[in-house]
């Protein structure tokens, strides 16, 4: 299957390579130039790292978590790695990093407290996590741990959610937001935690859940604080603009939103009108979009206020962007804000449009989940091989008139090649390479001529790089080349396990080498998982300019293990995650960083076994085991085997499906 896939990539992205030889010559000239901090520029690790992921005078990869008030002694990635490895837990691995997770609730709590002070609001600020961002038990665990002191809470989007939060969650001051649609379970549960202290909201998200949460707490004995959900006419730029705006199937529109004030008003019940919420949508890139949805639902509380009803609390959703590619642009995989100006102009906002209203000030609530988690995983992937496509020179043939002429045709592109005409040759070869494709599938070129054909075209591939390379300006037409000579390194992971957004929606992650970084990446490359799945190919790559589609990496050593990091990965990855091809989840390890550059292993999680993922889908591993008994027993009779080699066969069967998903180098 692999050899399938490797097939089709070459196919589709018509990869070749320099050879050898002009590979060493480059890298000699060019070993005394490069250094650490082209390694930095090239990966773009300074910009969209936050600070967190540095490049260490050895070059490797560290992870600090230092703050304001303490240092933090920058720990390599390898370090960590080679640690979990001695613990017996093997690679593909996501990292947990504590530490970051606690900055970045500090860091979003202090930044609100500040934008509080300065502009002299009334108001207080409480944050609240969306599980369903990354819904995972340590993940709440430690949010519910750091979030303490600054009262962070949880919001959930279904009674899945609500149970998780309910038990993990301590603090009585913090809040605990019920959104998502309700039947009388979920709002029987949200009142039962108001009544045993919580400060749990329920949100309307439509307009017929009124109703049932009013009989709900009238059976229960339980004034509800009750939330409203608003469907904003302001639209947002980015990929997930559609949760705002008129047509957005989420919240209530204006005419529903004054039937349920009239209804309060009827029972008598507004005082349980406390809060209203809005969410635009996540990973907003445009400050101005946040200012305008912020606007206009600040209207919108003041308006319910002067209805009569007590509010207090105002839920602006989440949306705060995390910058992928670290542009600093309004581009979708970036933000042009940073987050201190996202609170300050959240806060000056209300502020003002309160005041002209002489609105009392409410508590603010922002759901931020992807900017609290995405820094906190890294996944460290192995790379298990590389195809390089490299020309065959002892089958390079004389031209000679008994061969095919789109032979004759492609051998006389190297002769003719000139920094001139390097853009024709360019496409000549490309145009030759593929008719010879075409007439072997109509059977007039034979295998070996084909092969004859493809390795031609690699040479000359070669050249035209190579005259490229020696030419002052830019070729604008050989744009592809990179691309045409990339390899395809093949790392030990699924993106549809691992990375689903990568998959489903184009998203990027900075990706780069995790070590080597004082040597010169020299060869261009689109990164393969293990999957049989032609989309099983990461070929686009964060860049400052650009997007880029193929990422510059190390010559792969034997006997050597070469590390990538996929970085920002914690948001929204693990849940959506599938079983393609049955690989499971991958080992968890959860490291908190300790000042002096140590680090201590705070979690291991054992991935799926392969018995695990074959148990979700139905199988039953010991049913599996004992139909293989039988299936060899038969065997021993008929005599193919030898009992003892029946023997050998069930326990390596046994250990299989114990093992990890993934290739294991240890066997
Ligand atoms: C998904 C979601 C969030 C999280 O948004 P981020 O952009 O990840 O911060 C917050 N609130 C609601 C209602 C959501 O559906």
């Amino acid at each position: 299957m692999l050899f399938l896939k490797i097939f089709s990539i070459l196919d589709d992205m018509r990869d070749i390579s320099l050879d050898r030889e002009a590979n060493r010559l480059s890298k000699k000239q060019l070993l005394e130039s490069w250094d650490l901090t082209k390694s930095s520029e090239l990966y773009g690790i300074e910009t969209w790292g936050a600070g967190y992921f540095n490049v260490s005078p050895d070059g490797e990869v560290t992870i600090s978590a230092s703050t304001n008030s303490h240092k933090n002694t920058p720990v390599p990635i390898v370090d960590i790695i080679e640690g979990i490895k001695e613990r017996g837990l093997e690679p593909p691995i996501l990292l947990r990093i504590e530490n970051l997770l606690d900055n970045q609730i500090t860091m979003l709590n202090e930044s609100f407290q500040r934008a509080i002070k300065t502009l002299e609001y009334k108001g207080d600020y409480r944050g609240v996590f969306p599980i369903k961002v990354n819904q995972q038990e340590q993940v709440i665990d430690e949010i519910t741990m750091f979030g303490r002191r600054y009262h962070h809470g949880l919001e959930a989007g279904s009674k899945a959610e609500l149970i998780a939060a309910l038990a993990m969650l301590e603090d009585p001051e913090a809040c605990l937001i019920c959104n998502g649609y309700k039947d009388a379970e979920f709002i029987d549960l949200a009142l039962n935690a108001l009544k045993i202290g919580y400060s749990c909201f329920l949100v309307i998200e439509r307009p017929g859940e009124l109703e049932l949460i009013l009989e709900r707490a009238a059976q229960l004995h339980v004034d509800p604080r009750i939330g409203v959900r608003l469907k904003l006419s302001s639209k947002v730029g980015g990929n997930w603009s559609e949760s705002g705006g008129d047509r957005s199937i989420f919240g209530l529109t204006t005419s529903q939103l004054i039937d349920v004030v009239d209804r309060l008003k009827e029972t008598g019940q507004l005082p349980c009108l406390q809060l209203l919420h809005y969410h635009l949508g996540s990973q907003i890139p445009n400050i101005r979009d946040i200012r305008q949805g912020v606007l206009e639902a600040s209207r919108f509380y003041a308006d319910l206020v002067s209805e009569g009803a007590p509010m207090g609390y105002f839920d602006l959703g989440g949306g705060l962007a995390v910058d992928y590619d670290g542009s600093q642009t309004n581009y979708v995989h970036s933000k042009n804000y940073s987050l201190d100006e996202y609170t300050s102009d959240v806060i000056e906002v209300v502020l003002s449009v309160l005041d002209e209203t002489g609105v009392p000030h409410p508590t603010i609530i922002t759901e931020s989940g992807r900017s609290t988690v995405a820094y906190y995983s890294v996944l460290i992937v192995n790379v298990l091989d590389s195809a390089q496509f490299k020309p065959k020179p002892q089958i390079i043939p004389e031209p000679d008139d008994s061969m095919p002429e789109q032979i004759i045709n492609l051998l006389q592109i190297s002769t003719d090649l000139t920094v001139k005409n390097i853009q024709e040759c360019f496409n000549d070869a490309i145009f030759y390479r593929d008719e010879i494709r075409q007439r072997f599938r109509l059977g007039q070129i034979s295998l070996r001529e084909r092969s004859m054909g493809e390795s031609i075209f690699l040479k000359t591939i070669e050249q035209i790089a190579r005259t490229a390379k020696s030419m002052k300006r830019k070729m604008p037409g050989l744009d592809g080349l990179d691309e045409a000579l990339s390899d395809v390194y093949y790392a030990n992971f699924s993106i549809f396990q691992s990375l689903p957004d990568s998959w489903a929606i184009d998203q990027v992650f900075p990706i780069m080498p995790i070590h080597r970084l004082k040597e010169e990446p020299t060869r261009h490359a689109v990164v393969a998982d293990i999957t049989c799945d032609c989309d099983g190919v990461i070929d686009r790559f964060v860049d400052l300019h650009d997007e880029k589609k193929t990422l510059l990496l190390h010559e792969l050593r034997s006997n050597e293990e070469y590390y990538l990091g996929f970085f920002l990965v914690g948001a929204y990855q693990e849940t959506l995650g599938d079983l393609h091809n049955l690989f499971g989840d991958t080992n968890v390890v959860s490291v908190r960083l300790e000042p002096d550059g140590t680090f201590s292993i705070v979690k291991e999680i054992e991935g799926d076994s392969i018995a695990d993922v074959l148990s979700y889908v139905e199988y039953d591993p010991k049913k599996l085991l004992s139909q293989y008994r039988k299936r060899a027993e038969q065997a021993v009779r008929h005599q193919m085997i030898t009992p003892k080699e029946r023997m050998l066969m069930v326990k390596n069967f046994e250990e299989s499906l114990r093992g990890y998903t993934y290739f294991e180098n240890h066997r």
